[in-house]
């Protein structure tokens, strides 16, 4: 990155796809529109950061696409119907970067590799040490952390409901810098964040 590209490079808020703007199924792949169902603060959480002016990318592995259980038409499908769904209440996500590879693959962009977070980077010239990842998965947080993605926030709305097990090192060895009960949650200390340190 040049020295002028440097300087203009923007902070971003990234955010896992399931268990954080929608309804995770545990064992299960949102392989269809109409089993994709949004979170009940999804919505105004995007609209919150929105209101930040810094651009939000979908940073997802979606598995089932290598393993069968869907085509990648029907994950830009599923894509599509998450940006409507969320444009029809106001919000607005900049796009999404998923990893379809499954984990015998060993591909660069599977979380918790940096791979997904380092493209984006690379395409929107972004700020990753000034940017912030919301995710609900242990996986998130390495990911965020392999990227030198600057704040990670634990949503309590997927994987892990109870903050005890996230506040736990033995069970989540990645420390969430906050944990959110929701995305709207995570969007008021971001907020907070970016009003301390514009
Ligand atoms: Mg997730
Ligand atoms: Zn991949």
């Amino acid at each position: 990155m040049s020295d002028a590209a440097a300087a203009a490079a923007r902070r971003a808020v990234f955010l896992d796809r399931d268990g954080v703007l929608n309804v995770y199924l545990p064992g299960d792949y949102v392989k269809r529109p109409d089993e994709l169902r949004l979170l009940p603060d999804a919505a105004a959480g995007v609209r919150a950061l929105n209101a930040l002016d810094m651009p939000i990318f979908v940073i997802s592995n979606q598995q089932g696409v290598a393993k069968g259980r869907m085509s990648r038409d029907d994950l830009n499908r599923v894509d599509a119907a998450l940006y409507e769904a969320l444009h029809a209440a106001g919000g607005r996500i900049e796009k999404s970067y998923y990893c379809p590879h499954g984990s015998a693959e060993n591909c660069a962009c599977r979380k918790p590799k940096a791979g997904l977070l380092l493209q984006a980077a690379e395409e929107n010239g972004l700020d990753l040490a000034r940017s912030f990842f919301v995710g609900d998965t242990e996986t998130d947080a390495q990911a965020a952390r392999a990227a030198g993605v600057g704040r990670f926030v634990l949503a309590l709305t997927g994987k892990h409901p109870d903050e005890a097990v996230v506040r736990d090192p033995a069970l989540f060895p990645t420390p969430p810098d906050f944990v959110a009960a929701n995305l709207s949650a995570a969007a008021d200390w971001i907020t907070a964040q970016v009003i301390n340190s514009p």
